[in-house]
């Protein structure tokens, strides 16, 4: 199915509602989809076709959303930039991926400009404050959907927290089965009013975010980027009933609620129904912390860009914190060694997964594509999610406990450095902790702990490594523990591993 198949639901059903708030700017689903037809018009007589590639390297906007889905209309693969991306990253991509088109803006043309020379495939480098020009007067008929649910829709490049981003293949039916998974499991709403922040480059804001809200013909509250300010206004004065946020999101907001009302001060919020994390590991000290300030728990789910979402916590159940929940409708797990042999409950192991979501394979690499993908005994194809975690026997919920390649392993034994973090964190007077393993000439590798501070607080690493010597394995208890400002971050706030080492001011 085409994904605009979808949307299109929503444009016949809702036409007059809006569609996308956009600071003053409102658009209904009827305009939007006149929008993005003419500019799909303007895009095609610049020569753009099925199956070319076009990218955008802008912030949210409301000319990001319409360019996006007139890339879909033509059947043009869309690559989203990340807004972070410099030269090395954005010459890869475009090398990479040959695209044909280029859409961004103004302010971003520091650092396209200078670029321009490298970027040899791109024919035409379209600015966003340009777009209303190149559409006018273009017919507002759609065009022909060229494209079917085995077409890709979107080239997204891993956020690379280890090492080069990968373009990852998603189809429409790619997308599709992701919001019919969430949008059932979340129990999406027609009249939610959603909160969006996350940013449209990545998976997490375009796939769950755009593609859910469009789908079920909810209204998007459109933010450029998140301040938590001008969300905590949101909150507060637009019935948001849905927001999605990543980790520091929400601790950002809990902050932000203590400076406004009093630490610890209840913030109620009568019209919301739901807020979501995802991305990186919510500790349960903040899944705690916002409900008792917020009232809401927080619901953790889990998802990657080359699989979109995969297991999430209960809408109608429960939300157990340190957890990511249990598989999505359509979607299977299981957590195996390292040969690819299912492992039984309770054990550490890689997570693989199946099902429609799961991409088509990484763009000009069919090796890597090739080891991401495991063929059980049955002759069926799972993915290699490269992310450790275990099932809980009991009640079945999935534990994620880091990247494989961050597993630390000393003398012989393994150290999962989510666990170790977790108990970091628990302690008061620190607000993040990352752990990663450093060398050592007679364990091989030894955990040192990278520690952000809360507030005005202060502990001594001595007293850090006897708390977590308390409550984990001596094996387990960082070696090391450097006291940092903050932890190097990518643009979803997923701790950059590689990048600790250079933060560490021990
Ligand atoms: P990305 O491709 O940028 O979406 O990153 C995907 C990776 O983020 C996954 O492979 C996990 O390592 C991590 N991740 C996503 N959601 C969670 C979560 N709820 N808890 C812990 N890690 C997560």
């Amino acid at each position: 199915m085409n994904l605009l198949d979808l949307f299109q639901i929503s444009i016949d059903r809702y036409p007059y509602r809006t569609a996308i708030q956009f600071g003053d700017q409102k658009v209904t689903f009827a305009e939007l989809n006149v929008r993005a037809n003419q500019l799909a018009h303007a895009f095609s007589r610049l020569g753009l076709c099925k199956g070319d590639r076009a990218a955008f390297y802008l912030p949210n906007s409301l000319e990001l959303v319409t360019t996006y889905l007139a890339f879909l209309k033509l059947g043009v693969i869309t690559v989203p930039i990340n807004l972070l991306y410099r030269e090395t990253e954005i010459t890869h991509i475009a090398g990479d991926c040959t695209p044909r088109l280029l859409v961004t803006g103004k302010e971003q043309l520091g650092v396209i400009a200078p670029l321009r020379d490298r970027l040899n495939s791109v024919e035409h480098i379209v600015l966003a404050e340009d777009l209303p020009q190149l559409a006018a007067g273009e017919t507002s008929r759609a065009p022909m959907l060229p494209a079917g649910g085995d077409d890709l829709a979107v080239i997204l490049y891993t956020s690379g927290t280890t090492g080069r981003s990968k373009g990852a293949m998603l189809s429409h039916d790619n997308f599709v089965a992701n919001i019919a998974g969430v949008t059932r499991a979340w129990a999406w709403r027609a009249d939610d009013q959603f909160l969006l922040t996350l940013p449209l480059f990545h998976a997490h804001g375009l796939a769950v975010g755009l593609h859910g809200a469009l789908a079920t013909g909810c209204t998007t509250i459109l933010h450029d980027r998140f301040h938590a300010d001008a969300v905590f206004d949101s909150l507060l004065a637009d019935g948001i009933t849905l927001f999605f946020g990543v980790p520091t999101m929400y601790l950002r907001l809990l902050e932000e609620a203590a400076r406004r009302f009093g630490v610890g001060q209840r913030v109620p919020m009568p019209a919301m129904r739901l807020f979501v994390s995802g991305s990186a590991p919510l500790s349960a000290e903040t899944f705690n912390d916002f409900k008792a300030v917020f009232g809401h728990e927080i619901l953790e789910r889990y998802g990657m860009t080359e699989t979109l979402m995969n297991l999430s916590n209960l809408y109608a159940g429960p939300r157990l914190p340190g957890t990511v929940g249990v598989p999505l409708p359509g979607v299977s797990a299981r957590i195996c060694d390292s040969q690819g042999q299912p492992l039984p409950d309770g054990e550490a192991g890689e997570v693989y997964l199946r099902g429609s979501n799961i991409f088509q394979g990484y763009w000009n690499d069919a090796e890597k594509t090739a080891q991401a993908f495991h063929t059980d005994a049955q002759g069926r194809q799972w993915f290699r999610t490269g992310d450790i975690g275990r099932r809980d026997p009991l009640t079945g919920f999935y534990r994620l406990e880091g990247r494989a390649r961050e597993l630390i392993i000393s003398a012989g034994f393994n150290i999962y450095p989510r666990e170790v973090e977790e108990v970091l964190e628990s302690h008061p007077a620190v607000r993040e902790a990352a752990v990663a393993g450093i060398p050592d000439r007679v364990r091989g590798e030894l955990p040192k702990a990278y520690v952000v501070l809360a507030g005005d607080r202060s502990v001594t690493a001595e007293a850090l490594q006897e708390y977590c010597g308390e409550r984990l394995a001596s094996f387990k208890v960082p070696k090391v523990i450097a006291f940092v400002p903050l932890l190097p971050r990518n643009a979803l706030g997923k701790v950059q591993k590689h990048r600790l080492a250079a933060t560490g001011s021990d």
